[in-house]
């Protein structure tokens, strides 16, 4: 039941924006998840509104292919998770950051540690040798 000149607690606005913010993150990585191996290995994958992975370059047999794509659906899990853990931690923990900090903070996630993780993987695949 609605009542309406009850004021939100803090607890109802800091657990709402929080979903909020933690929904709008998650939907930035996977939307931009592809753009980040294009920017990081110039695979061929593009923007998800313009075919994604289709154009990857693990689809040609004689190129080296993209380890970020060539992860397997369990290696894109760890990936996609060691974004995601800390978008969940940034959108809800930070309890003294007003939300515009951890949207902030949880969008920027994405793009800092996918790159670090990017690195990583091609450095322990030999991508680049
Ligand atoms: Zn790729």
């Amino acid at each position: 039941m609605l009542v309406p000149n009850r004021m939100l607690s803090r607890l109802e606005t800091e657990w709402i924006s929080g979903v909020l913010i933690l929904v709008v993150s998650l939907a930035a990585t996977w939307a931009f998840a592809p753009d980040l191996c294009q920017f990081v290995f110039q695979c061929g994958c593009t923007h998800l509104w313009a075919g994604g992975m289709s154009h990857c370059n693990t689809h040609m047999a004689n190129a080296k292919h993209c380890p970020w794509c060539n992860a397997g659906e369990g290696g894109y899990a760890l990936l996609f998770l060691g974004i995601a853990l800390p978008q969940a931690w940034l959108s809800f923990r930070p309890r003294s950051w007003m939300w515009p900090l951890r949207l902030v903070a949880a969008l920027l996630a994405f793009p800092v540690l996918g790159v670090m993780e990017a690195v990583a993987l091609g450095l322990i695949s030999g991508h680049w040798r």
